[in-house]
Parts: C-alpha cells; sequence; structure tokens
C-alpha cells in the first residue's frame, strides 16, 4: 500500500494522485530511475513517445514483480505523428516499448494549433481508446478554446488536462475550465524545475512544518486536487518526494501559494509552440 490518494477519472479509471515523471531521464538510466520509483512506492509512470524512454519503463515494470494493474502507465502522441497512419503505428510502437497490450492513459502531447487539426487527431484517440489499447484518453497542453473545439465536435470527454502548474503559473483559468467539464488536470513542472525552491514564502512555510520546500509545493498541488508527477533520479529526492501524506497546509498556506502566481511559464506557450521533429 502505497498511501498515495487515487482520484476518479470521468470513465471511471482511478488515476493514483502522485506520480513519477521521467521527461530528461536518458534512455539509458530510465529502467534504473523507475525501479527506485517502485522501490519507494510510486505506482504511476509519466512517459511519452518524445522522452525516448518507454523502453526503460517497460522494462522497470517487466522486471518489477508488479501485476500490470498495479501500476498506472501514461505515455502520450509525439508531434509528428498526428496524422491517423502516424499515430496507430505510433501507438504500437509504443505498446511494445512499454511491454504492454494497453496504457493506462494517452494523451494528445500538444494541439500544435498551426499543424494539422487535433479534433481530428482526438478522433484517432477516440480509436485508440476503443480498441481498448488505451484504459482513458486525454489531452496536454490545451487552452480552454482548444478544448472547446474538441468538445463540440468529439464523443469522448477528455479524462485529463496535463498542463504546466506551479505557484508561478497558477494556471487558474485552464483549471477551471477542465473542472467544469469533468476533466481531471494534471500539473506538469510542478516544482517548476526547481525554480520555486527559494521562494521565501515556500521556505518559511516549510520551516513551520519541518518539511521540504519540494515536499509543501507539492502538498499544495496534492491539496488543489491536481495530480502530479514530480521528476528526480536521486533517490533522497525520490524519496522525499513521496513523502507528501503525513502532513497538511493550512487553507492560509495554500491562498499565500496560489498567490505567488506570476504568469511565468518554465515551458513553452501551447498557442505558439508548433514544433514537429523532422
Ligand atoms: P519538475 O518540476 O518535476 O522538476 C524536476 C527537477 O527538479 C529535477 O530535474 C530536479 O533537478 C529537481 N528536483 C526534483 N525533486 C527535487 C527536490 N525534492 N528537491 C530539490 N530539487 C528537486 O519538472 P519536470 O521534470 O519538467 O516535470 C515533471 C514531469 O512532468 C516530467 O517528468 C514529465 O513527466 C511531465 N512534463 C510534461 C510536459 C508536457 O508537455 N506534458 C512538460 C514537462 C514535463
Amino acid at each position: 500500500m502505497t498511501g498515495v490518494p487515487r482520484i476518479l477519472l470521468n470513465n471511471g479509471v482511478e488515476i493514483p494522485q502522485l506520480g513519477f515523471g521521467v521527461y530528461q531521464v536518458p534512455p539509458e538510466g530510465t529502467a534504473e530511475a523507475v525501479r527506485t520509483a517502485f522501490e519507494v512506492g510510486y505506482r504511476h509512470i509519466d512517459t511519452a513517445q518524445m522522452y525516448g524512454n518507454e523502453a526503460g519503463v517497460g522494462q522497470a515494470v517487466a522486471e518489477s514483480g508488479l501485476d500490470r494493474d498495479e501500476v498506472f502507465i501514461t505515455s502520450k502522441l509525439n508531434n509528428g505523428n498526428h496524422a491517423r497512419d502516424r499515430a496507430l503505428a505510433s501507438i504500437e510502437e509504443s505498446l511494445a516499448a512499454l511491454r504492454t497490450d494497453h496504457v493506462d492513459l494517452f494523451l494528445i502531447h500538444w494541439p500544435l494549433p498551426d499543424v494539422g487539426d487535433y479534433v481530428e487527431t482526438w478522433h484517432v484517440l477516440e480509436e485508440i481508446y476503443r480498441a481498448g489499447k488505451a484504459r482513458a484518453i486525454g489531452v496536454s497542453n490545451f487552452q480552454p478554446h482548444h478544448l472547446r473545439r474538441l468538445l463540440a465536435a468529439s464523443e469522448v470527454v477528455p479524462a485529463v488536462n496535463q498542463v504546466e502548474v506551479h505557484p508561478y503559473l497558477v494556471n487558474q483559468e485552464v483549471r477551471e475550465f477542465d473542472a467544469e467539464y469533468g476533466i481531471v488536470t494534471e500539473a506538469w513542472s510542478p516544482i517548476a524545475q526547481g525554480k520555486v525552491l527559494d521562494d521565501p514564502v515556500i521556505v518559511a512555510i516549510a520551516r513551520r512544518l519541518g518539511r521540504t520546500p519540494a515536499q509543501v509545493t507539492l502538498r499544495w498541488a496534492i491539496q488543489r486536487g491536481d495530480v502530479v508527477f514530480p521528476k528526480s533520479v536521486t533517490r533522497a529526492r525520490v524519496e522525499e518526494n513521496f513523502r507528501l501524506f503525513d502532513f497538511e497546509l493550512t487553507a492560509d498556506d495554500v491562498a499565500a501559494i496560489s498567490a505567488l502566481d506570476r504568469h511565468e511559464r518554465t515551458g513553452p506557450d501551447p498557442d505558439t509552440f508548433n514544433y514537429v521533429p523532422s
């Protein structure tokens, strides 16, 4: 038992609220990093075709001795794979690399507003879902206006929207839109890749509670109801980031951290990001 709460997605599938992200984990180090995460107690891994390390995740799952249904695996459609034939081929490649016949969650990684049409790509994800190759499907980096178009022209409501959220980019408008439509928000770069950890407000709360700034920041996301999957390849930090469920922030702490919003992104802006690998 990991003690990690599970959140019910809009199709009845449950997702562990805390997972382990493997963005920027080198392919050759991924199996080891995920093995460590499993040892610590994580049961939810967030990878992507773009990260080039699905095979390492698959190896760690296969070698873990865990039953497949004890592990929640998310992957994401790469930017060059939006066309139907590419999307259908790429999910097979992902499943082979992950050594499984289904992922638990499959996302469109970026909307790429000026490349193709993400609504058509969503219809391909609906096919993948109906074929049982993903237990749930969702999107990533979608703004409310992208979601409005998608919802008007689709049958399946995305189960999640994975967007950048941390104390310097609270992203409230997107979170409220998601909540209104029954879409769970997943907060990527939840500690802003470390940038928020010296913030005096966060440091002061951490000192008062006898916790670390990373734990306080992740706990803030948890108490707001978002799903998080911090990344680290350092065992002590992997352990630290897992110890979030034996303390609580007050409502004032949550409000003080939310007030740090600077609308400051660490990653690309979804409205202008159209990068497709050649
Ligand atoms: P993060 O906010 O999780 O920060 C990770 C970095 O912070 C690490 O490299 C490490 O240097 C440091 N760190 C981690 N734990 C720490 C601790 N306890 N104390 C001090 N420093 C610590 O950033 P991230 O990796 O960009 O995001 C997490 C996950 O979100 C990714 O691994 C990936 O799964 C997902 N993600 C998704 C998208 C997307 O477009 N959908 C984009 C970026 C990230």
